[in-house]
């Protein structure tokens, strides 16, 4: 069910014990939205805890309360009146689902997301969640602290390639201008968000070894075996190495996070990826999205690369 911002804020005020969580794979607008929530919620007198059932990638451990951030143990339940599940729907929260059989409230900006007979709030304009948790404070009426400033600003900065993408709109910025205003510091989220290990440039150099071009050059894509992800603590933004290339509309990364496990990534200039990547079982934004593919990196290059050739 659609609800509308004002719905959603007084769905938070009536509940008492809520659980926060977002997808698998966290990103920046991931882990931002839940830590910038959970201390609202927390300023509200509400009991807000964070649950994520992965590894959460180590250059967004700096960020303000990250101890917060839990990982479900096998069978552990949290008794609960709301569950709040940003930035994803339901089906990418792994365990977290079992936690707890409390109404769910979701709040998230993927066009993709068209919920689930449950309480959702989408706004496929924004940015990043960062940028709704923005909203709802205001709407809520609760101080944005340099904490939470530091935490969405993080979000949107992710979500937007640090103001780059097709995404980052006038109000994004009037966003992200009013954040530094409440005191997040761009150079250094900047500073942070992009530390990277040697060992993680030298598999952005084995990455790049991989690349290789479909369809006259329209298309560009890299693949990373199981050894050579291992390297990475998160291969975020590797992908973004190759999008400038003059000729290509559609560029993918192909990582073999377990064996015969692919994690797809996909961005574009144009092309709708969002509906590629739904029609493998995953979804996104229009230029930028992904799926997973339980099979081999040859076999994952080739049904993505047939999907990719029919879209264009
Ligand atoms: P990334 O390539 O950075 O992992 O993901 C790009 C975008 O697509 C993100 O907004 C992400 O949430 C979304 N996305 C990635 N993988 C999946 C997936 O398997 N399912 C869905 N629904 N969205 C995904
Ligand atoms: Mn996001």
């Amino acid at each position: 069910m659609l609800i509308t911002l004002k719905e959603a804020a007084t769905r938070l005020q009536a509940a008492n014990r809520i659980l926060i969580t977002a997808h698998i794979h966290p990103d920046g607008d991931a882990i931002g939205s839940t830590l910038a929530a959970m201390q609202i919620l927390r300023a509200m007198g509400k009991t807000a805890v964070i649950f994520i059932d992965d590894k959460v990638p180590q250059n967004l451990h700096s960020l303000p309360c990250f101890d917060e951030v839990s990982r479900p143990a096998d069978g552990e339940t949290f008794d609960a009146d709301l569950l709040l599940i940003l930035d994803t729907s339901l089906e990418r929260i792994g365990n977290v689902r079992k936690m707890t059989n409390a109404p769910i409230l979701n709040i998230d900006h993927h066009v993709t997301n068209i919920g689930d007979g449950y309480a959702l709030y989408v706004e496929d304009k924004a940015a990043a969640t960062c940028e709704i948790i923005f909203k709802l404070a205001r709407e809520l009426g609760e101080t944005i602290t340099p904490d939470i400033a530091t935490c969405l600003y993080s979000g949107i900065a992710r979500d937007t390639g640090f103001f780059k993408f097709s995404n980052t709109s006038a109000e994004t910025l009037a966003i992200a201008s009013e954040l530094v205003t409440y005191g997040a510091s761009p150079y250094l989220i900047s500073e942070q968000m992009n530390k990277k290990s040697l060992a993680e440039v030298i598999g952005l150099r084995d990455a790049l070894n991989s690349l290789k071009t479909f369809y006259g050059d329209k298309v560009a894509g890299m693949t990373l075996d199981y050894a050579t992800v291992s390297k990475f603590d998160s291969t975020e933004g590797i992908i973004d190495e190759i999008r400038g290339i003059d000729t290509v509309d559609v560029v993918f990364l192909i990582s073999e996070r377990e064996p015969n496990v692919c994690r797809v990534s996909i961005r574009s200039k144009g092309v709708d990826v969002a509906k590629i990547a739904a029609r493998l079982g995953g979804g996104g934004h229009i230029r930028a999205a992904g799926c997973t593919l339980k099979t081999t990196l040859a076999e994952a290059e080739k049904i993505l690369v047939e999907a990719i050739g029919k879209a264009l």
